[in-house]
């Protein structure tokens, strides 16, 4: 990523970030889900780091569906009207074991899989995982030819073909390029956590927990080091930066 984008970056991170000192918020970010430290725009990311996510499928109800709206907010997604492939960045999912009718419900979004086929197969660089491990898209060298839409077993991306209006300064997106998730990019930079992590605090699920999964003393580090999770599709040993408990 070039300098001035990422100055630009940084300027819109810098100015959601007023926004997180709302009363209130601010306070469950501290109590809850440790937000990093700012970076400054002209300091790479850094391999020290690597940001993950834990899902508490437990916590997560088959109503609930607070973190698909924040993050729709948060990125001006809105219906193009193909309700089938609508770019959803995050979306839940609803499964029924059919033995015993156990009903879980859960979040899925792009993994940020630190061996991620999306980057392997890009044929351009467009698809690249950053130092700390988050996996993004190079909108201006993205050609769209879909291979790492192909190539990604979570359905995770997805593809625009529209003219886009009104997008928010700090979540440009493009007609004819693919997108994901980008875990809240520009938050994280700015010291502060997913939009999707907030809400689902906010509304008292509790079910997000982001963090860095270098730091042993992160909370997140030390669930992951202490109770039972799992990767999804844990077989294809993609080691993911998302994780979930309960399935
Ligand atoms: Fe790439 Fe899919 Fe893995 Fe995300 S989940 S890093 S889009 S392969
Ligand atoms: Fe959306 Fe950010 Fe959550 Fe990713 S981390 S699903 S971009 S709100």
């Amino acid at each position: 990523m070039s300098l001035s984008r990422r100055g630009f970056l940084g300027v819109a991170g810098a100015a959601a970030a007023g926004a997180a000192l709302a009363p209130g918020i601010r306070l469950i970010e501290l109590a809850d889900a440790q937000p990093p430290d700012a970076r400054p725009p002209e300091e790479a990311a850094s391999a020290l780091h690597r940001w993950g996510l834990l899902v508490d499928t437990t916590k997560c109800s088959e109503d609930c569906d607070a973190c698909v709206t924040a993050c729709n907010e948060e990125h001006g997604l809105t219906s193009l009207g193909r309700p089938q492939t609508d770019a959803q960045w995050i979306r839940t999912v609803t499964l029924k074991d059919k033995q015993t009718g156990r009903v879980t419900t859960l979040p899925m979004l792009c993994m940020h899989c630190a061996k991620a086929p999306c980057v392997d197969v890009c044929p351009t660089g467009a698809s690249f995982k950053r130092a700390d491990g988050i996996v993004l898209v190079d909108k201006h060298i993205c050609i769209g030819c879909r291979y790492c839409m192909m190539a990604c077993p979570y359905k995770a991306r997805s593809f625009i073909h529209e003219d886009l209006t009104d997008q928010k300064l700090s979540a440009p997106r493009g007609k004819g390029v693919v997108e994901s998730c980008t875990l809240c990019v520009v938050r994280v930079d700015s010291g502060r956590i997913p939009a999707c992590v907030e809400a689902c605090n906010a509304e008292d699920g509790k079910a997000l927990q982001f963090g860095d999964l270098n730091d042993p003393n992160s909370k997140i580090a030390k669930r992951l080091a202490t109770e039972p999770s799992t990767q999804i599709r844990a077989d294809l040993n993609l080691n993911t930066g998302v994780r979930y408990q309960g399935i």
